[in-house]
This record gives structure tokens, sequence and C-alpha cells, in this order.
């Protein structure tokens, strides 16, 4: 038996996804639940898979299998494919297993053609319906089959209403749509050198061919590789029979959220139009009405909506994004699938959902990506400032968070910017797929038309990009590139803000302010914890640093980098004075005067982190990021150190490397200069005894080497701190407890971890320097090559972002099980900045690791991905 590649509805179910694509598997699970759906098949994932791999032909047993779903179909509607009086009109749609919003295409009324549109005008009596639905088929036809630009298409409508003098499509009548289609017509047969196709099965073979092959269209690629989603087979299409939003005014067509997608209240969300079809709501050519209005103007299709909607979500425990069409009084469904939502909804209807009873504590924590977090933790603009701002106009609140930028009509303009640093935002008269690109760089987007459910609304917010859509106050005209508005106008590269929680568009950059987390954030971030077992710290250099990590819940810090604190205003002299010192005491003498500074430092961290665990490196500076090189800075150094210019000079050159990150930085620092360790563990030691004494709070400094490469070297400048220590306890007459580790960094390190255990009280894996030295990648200069090794599928991920698993992370491993071998209970972190990836926390947890540290920012993400790995 041939294998099958076709699927009627109520063959399916909502598991099968990767073969049927999430609105082909979604459609067949509302058939079983015997909701409203009109009947329909699916060509398999499969299917387009061989289809491409077999230079774009249908093949025999593919061709029978749709022939016979026809027919069936045929005989459930009692319609005719290609019958004149009564014609069976389908909807042809693409549908991936993991949806991406206008990505792929769709065409409706697909089987129209010169005889059926009379027949359907008789038999429906509405010549109007008939000849608009003839219009939109041409169009949409020609636009995905053939790629003629849209434009062409909308000159003849828009040439007509000026002509008839109307504002409106609807207030075209029978007549001058009949006359339109009659120029589409034309259009296609000068762009194409060919008829319209009349015959129905060639018009379906080459819109299912088109959909297939436009799995492989360029921003259909660009979409996957962005959610990281390139390993799909490729799209199903599934063919529908034909429900009319356009038969009039007891006819319509719609989007609805079951809950807000922006806030998460328990509330239909979402937007209709009458006497229209679907992609007029999803296309945002036309500004729709408000769910609230369908109760008013159709109640029986809003009391089906509301049911249905209720059903769904009860049925999917999730909040759905449904598509519908009403059809003369009649409610059908069209699509429905899990509703993207921004972080705030995700957390809300998370919690909400839980406390309703309808999922677990960890299906909610499951519910939310801890990436969209970032999301929340996004700033708004400052109270004080907004005040003063000049708002020029308010369109829909599409994606909160706040954005500042220069204007950019274009995708392009915004990468061109991008690649200069430039902040911007992207406005466009409504944004299109082509314009991903841009708007993943812009900080915000700004469209004139278009409702909560068009492109730009719907992608921003599954990027949690500010966007302010359907700004209809405003006039962009693309073309000159201009942006009018009430009272003024803007060019490209002026500076716009937008504000996506509230609609509301400013002029000019406007200061703005971290945002208050609180309620069910609190709440959900309290199952966190009750759930991860790896513990989060931070890594932070400041007392201003750690205070934010500490509200964001970090358990610690987990790095220090102390070369941070040298590079102050105050102290770069005395720095400079230390590495460029001729001699051991002119070196003590610079060492002398960071004492204090240093001591200052760490005593003002120890204030805001009191007992809990602080991780401070040693310094770990590659030299070269501390010497002068501006001539007027080694004229003052030359002074301050009395010596000659040139003398000056001399040794700055000795101190030159051809390769600095693998050059004298690190422990091999301390091993040359003991005295600057010597004077950081004073500092630390010193700083802790006066904040005992004074707070009667023990902090717990844990002291750490970085870059250890060999046991001996950790056992060298073990022996300096440990003898420095002792000085100081007995100077103060006091003792306390600490801790002295290393970081594993170094490749040799990894590979010898048992014997380096032996001599650690705790690891930190520096995954940063582990990762360059293990690809021998730069960490500062592979960004150039890196993303074209991920265009090439030689890498899947940058791995300086997630951990490479497959080599890196086995240094890791080993280094574990070495460590551990030695030391069972054995602490071990990681403090490079893989520790703030979700992706790569999960690895950590499955390799024990007992706690991650990463930015302030990022901790509320890593707590949250914590916790999911621990599930
Ligand atoms: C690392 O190498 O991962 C690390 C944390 O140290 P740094 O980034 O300071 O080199
Ligand atoms: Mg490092």
């Amino acid at each position: 038996m041939a294998e099958k590649y076709v699927y009627n509805f109520k063959e399916g179910k909502k598991e099968m996804k990767e073969l049927l694509g999430g609105k082909g598997a979604n459609l067949a699970e509302m058939t079983k639940l015997s909701l409203p759906v009109p009947p329909g098949f699916t060509l398999t994932t499969e299917s387009c898979k061989r289809f491409l791999s077999e230079g774009q032909t249908i093949w025999a047993s593919l061709d029978n299998e749709i022939e016979s779903h026809l027919k069936e179909l045929e005989q459930i509607t009692n319609k005719k494919f290609s019958d004149r009086e009564n014609p069976l009109l389908l909807s042809v749609r693409s549908g991936a297993a993991h949806s991406m919003p206008g990505m792929m295409d769709t065409i409706l009324n697909l089987g129209l053609n010169d005889r059926s549109v009379i027949g359907l005008a008789k038999t429906t009596a509405n010549e109007r319906f008939a000849y608009d639905s003839y219009r939109r088929f041409i169009q949409m036809f020609s636009d995905v089959v053939l790629e003629i630009p849209k434009v062409h298409f909308e000159t003849i409508i828009e040439k007509t209403k000026k002509k008839k003098g109307v504002e409106l499509d609807k207030e075209l009548d029978g007549n001058d749509l009949k006359e339109i289609v009659k120029k589409y017509k034309e259009v296609y047969l000068r762009e194409t050198k060919e008829e319209f196709p009349q015959e129905p099965i060639v018009q379906l073979r080459l819109a299912i061919k088109a959909v297939f092959a436009s799995w492989n269209n360029p921003r259909a690629v660009f979409y996957r590789e962005m959610q990281g989603i390139s390993k799909l087979n490729g799209t199903a299409v599934t063919i529908q029979a034909m429900i009319f939003g356009n038969k009039g005014d007891s006819s319509g067509t719609g989007v609805v959220f079951t809950r807000n997608p922006l806030n998460g209240d328990k509330k239909l969300f979402g937007e209709f139009l009458l006497n229209a079809q679907g992609e007029d709501v999803v296309a945002g050519i036309r500004t729709p009405n408000e769910i609230a209005e369908l109760k008013v103007l159709m109640p029986k299709g809003y009391q089906q909506l509301k049911e249905a909607a209720k059903t769904l979500e009860n049925h999917y425990k999730d909040m759905q994004d449904i598509e519908f069409t009403i059809e003369d009084n009649t409610f059908y469904l069209l699509q429905t699938r899990n509703g993207k939502r921004t972080a705030q909804a995700a957390i809300c209807i998370a919690v909400d959902l839980h406390k309703e009873g309808k999922i677990t504590k960890e299906e909610a924590l499951m519910r939310v990506k801890p990436q969209q977090l970032e999301q929340l933790l996004h700033p708004n603009f400052a109270l004080k400032a907004i005040e003063q701002a000049t708002h020029i106009a308010k369109g829909l609140a599409a994606s909160p968070g706040a954005a500042s930028g220069r204007i950019c009509f274009t995708a392009e303009a915004v990468e061109a910017a991008y690649e200069k640093g430039i902040k911007t935002i992207l406005v466009r008269q409504e944004t299109s797929p082509e314009d991903i690109s841009g708007m993943v760089k812009a900080e915000g987007i700004l469209t004139a038309r278009g409702g909560m459910t068009s492109h730009a609304a719907v992608v921003a917010r599954g990027m949690g990009k500010c966007c302010v859509a359907g700004c209809s106050e405003v006039t962009i005209n693309e073309e000159e590139k201009t942006l009018k508005y009430k009272g003024g106008i803007l060019y490209e590269g002026d500076l716009l803000s937008l504000d996506g929680s509230t609609g509301m568009v400013y002029l000019d950059d406007i200061e703005k302010t971290k945002p208050a987390l609180g309620g069910k954030f609190t709440e959900l971030m309290g199952w966190v914890d009750e759930i991860k077992t790896m513990a989060v710290r931070a890594n932070a250099d400041t007392p201003e640093d750690a205070k934010q990590a500490l509200e964001f819940k970090a358990e610690g810090i987990g790095l220090i980098r102390t070369e941070h604190m040298f590079f102050k205003e105050d102290r770069i002299s005395s720095v400079r004075r230390v590495i460029l010192a001729g001699t051991v005491q002119e070196r003590a003498k610079a060492l002398g005067e960071l004492l204090p500074m240093q001591k200052d430092d760490f005593y003002q961290i120890y204030q805001v982190v009191e007992e809990r665990p602080v991780t401070i490196r040693l310094l770990d500076p590659p030299l070269h990021e501390f010497i002068p090189v501006k001539a007027e800075e080694i004229r003052q150094l030359a002074e301050t150190m009395s010596l000659s210019e040139e003398k000056l000079k001399d040794r700055i050159t000795e101190l030159n490397e051809v390769n600095p990150m693998l050059g004298h930085r690190g422990v091999r620092l301390g091993i040359t200069y003991p005295e600057i360790s010597r004077m950081q563990v004073r500092a630390i030691m010193e700083a802790a005894l006066e904040f005992k004494i004074i707070s009667k709070i023990e902090v717990q400094p844990e002291i750490m080497v970085p870059l250890i490469s060999d046991v001996k070297e950790l056992v060298y400048i073990k022996k300096e701190i440990e003898d420095e220590i002792k000085k100081v306890f007995i100077e103060k007459g006091q003792t306390l407890t600490y801790h002295i580790g290393t970081m594993i960094e170094v490749p040799r390190a990894a590979l010898t971890a048992d014997k380096i255990a032996k001599e650690a009280d705790f690891f930190s894996f520096g995954t940063n320097d582990l990762t360059q030295m293990g690809f021998g990648f730069s960490r500062d200069d592979s960004g150039s090559f890196i993303s074209e090794y991920i265009e090439k599928n030689i890498l899947e991920k940058g791995p300086f972002d997630t951990i490479d698993q497959e080599g890196i992370g086995q240094l890791v491993k080993i280094a574990i099980e070495k460590g551990r071998q030695a030391k069972p209970n054995f602490k071990i972190g990681i403090c490079g900045e893989h520790g703030g990836d979700p992706a790569s926390i999960e690895f950590f947890q499955q390799l024990g690791l007992n706690y991650v540290s990463c930015s302030p920012f990022r901790v509320p993400i890593a707590r949250l991905a914590a916790a999911q790995a621990a599930i």
C-alpha cells in the first residue's frame, strides 16, 4: 500500500502536530470535540518534505489521495468542486508544527472561475459577495503562487473607490467588483503572459505546490533560524470547505484570545470585522472592531464564541488564540492554538490556571519561558520625564515596554544603524514578514495601520519587543520617508519614543526607570524557590549591582571581578604604577595606596551581601587593558613616577604582548607579583573583620584564584595568601572562616581537576575562557565568523551564549567527576556567561552543579530556568 500523506479532520488529533502541523492537528482535535469546524483534510509535513526533495513535483499517489478526499468533501458539503451552479470552494492554508505568524501563506475561495462566480451569485442571490470572493481569490492566488506584487491590485481598488467617491471596500457594489475582477485578470495576464487558470483542480495543484515551496522562502528560513526551530520537516497544507464572512452584515470574521494576552486578565480579548474575510483582520488592512461589540451586533454568534472559548480553554488547559467566522449568523471555528502572550500575561495566566485547579504548580512554572522574563525587567519611562515629554499621537498598546531611538522607515535602515550601534524605532505603515530582520534589531516598532492581532503586534509580542500598532493619528509616507503628526513632521533619523504599554508616542529620547515587580510574579517565583535545587548567585562588582542582584533574590555573589574595581579614576594611576614599577619598593608604595581603596570596595559590598557567600576573584587583567596609550596619560604617569617619558615607554614596550588573553594574566600575575595578591587578601580580610566588629555579622569570603592550569600554581599562591591572612589575624587579634578555591577555565585544569581539588575548597567554572581556549575562538574577535558558522550549520548556536555540551561541556563534566572523586561533597559552581542561559542551566543541573552565577538582571531568568531544569 502506498504511504498515507493525507488525513481528513476526523483522523487526526492534537498530538499529531509534527505530522499535521499545528493548524491541521488542532482542527482535527476540534472536530473530535464536536465543535463547529468546516470539514476538510490535511496534507502532511512528510508530503512537503518529499515534495521538496523530489524536484517539487506532486507524485501520482498523492494526487489520488487528494482526489479521493475531495470527493468525500463534496459528499459532506453536498457541493461539487467544479460545479457551475453551487461550487465547492476551498481555503488552502499552510501550517507547520510550530506557529510561524505571517510566514507562510493562505489562499481563500479557491475553485472560483468565470463560470462558477455567476452560479455563486445566483445561488446566494448576492452578486456583490460572489465577485468580492472572486477578486480576493485572484489577488491571493497571484500573490502566493506567482508573487505578483499586491500593490498592482490595491491600486485598482483604490482607484475604483476614488472614482466612486467612497472610502470603504464594503461600499463597492457588485458591478464595481465585477469591473475590478476584469482588471485583476488583466494584471494577471500582463504579469504572467497567461490567462488566469480556470480549472479548479489546476488551481488547487498550483496552490499546494506554492505553499510547499514557500517553506524555503528566505523569510521563513530566517524566522525558523531566529526561533531555533530549523529542524522541522516542512509545512502541512490544510484544505477546508470555505465559510464566508463576507456575505453581508450578518456575516463576519475575527480573532480572539480566551484571556488578555497583554496582562493575562480572564476576559475575551480580540477583534472582528463585519462583512469580511479572515485575511482582512490578520493582515491589518482595515482596523477592526473590539470583540465586545460583537455582543451587540450578533448576540447569538457572540454567545457561541464564548462557549467555544470556554470549551477550548478547558480542553487545552491553556489560553487559546482562536480564529472564527460567522456566515449568515452561523458560527464556525477555523483555528485554535495556544496564544502568544507577554511575560506579564504568561505569569498571570499560569498562576491563575493553577489556582483554578487546571494545572499543577510544576506545569505552571513550565508555562513561562525564562527568557520572557527579560521583558518584565525591561524599563518603563520615568514618571517625571514622561510628564515633561511631548506627546504626539496614540495608537494601540500592542506590546509593552518603553523604547527610544532614531526613526527608520525600512528594515534595511534599521540594520545599517544597528551595525553602527545606533538605537532605532522601525516606523512602517504596517509590517510584513520581510520586515522581521529589522524588527529584531529595532528598539521598538510603530505602525500606522493594523490591530492588536496584526503582524507587527503578534510578532513584537513574541519577541518581547515594544510595539505601538494601528496609530492612525500619524501619517506615514514610506517613499518620502516622513512621519506627519498633528502639529509637525519627522524625518528619518529623528528621535522618537514609544510606550508599548499605553500606546503613546512621544518626541525625543525619554529617561527610563526599572519596573516594579510584584503580585503574581512574586507568587510564581515563590514556587520556583520551592522546586529548584541549584542555587543562583550573581556576578557583581559594585554595591549597586549586588543590591540589584539581591532584590532579584540572588543567594550570594558568585564572582566579583576585582580588576573592574581597578579601573576607577581615583586609582588607575596607582594600578599603572603597580604594573610598571621598576623596583619592589616602588610597587609596594603603589600597592599601599590601593589597599585602603580595595578595603573600602569590599566593605561596601559586605554591607549589602552580609552573611551570604561572596566569591572574590583575585586580579585577572590582561595587562594591556591597564597600560596607558594616550600621549597625555603617558606624560602624566612618567611625571608621577619621576621617570622620563622615554624610559616609561620602554617599560610599556617590554610589557606588550602579542596574545594578551593568553598572556600575563590571572594567577600568572600573582606568581610573578605575589605582593598584589597579598594586598588583595589583606583588603578582603581586614574589611571583613572590621565589618564583623561593627555589625556583628560574619561574612563568608570565598577567595578565588583565576586561570590556573596546574595545581602547583594554586599551591604556590595559596601559601602566599594564607601567610598574609595569618598576619592579618595576628595583627587584628581576630579570625574569620574563609575559603580558598579556584576557577576552572583552562582545559588543562579541567583535565587535572582531581589534583587541583585536593588543594581547593571549591571550583567555579569560567566557561567564557574555557570556551575560548577549548575552541581556540577568541572571545573578542570570533563574533565576525561565528554567525556564518551558524548559517552554514557548522555550529547550532553561538558557543559563548549556550554551552557546547559535546565539547566544552565534556571538559566541565570531567572536571566535576574528577573533583568529586577527590572530595565527594565538593562545592562546584559556574560564573561564566552561560550561568544565565536557560539551555546551559539545564545542562549544569544534569551535571550536578551546586550553583550558577550570572549578571544581576538575569537572576530571575536563571532561577526559573533552574526550577524548570529540576522538574
Ligand atoms: C570566565 O572566563 O568564564 C570568567 C567568568 O572569567 P572572565 O569572563 O572574567 O574571564
Ligand atoms: Mg575567565
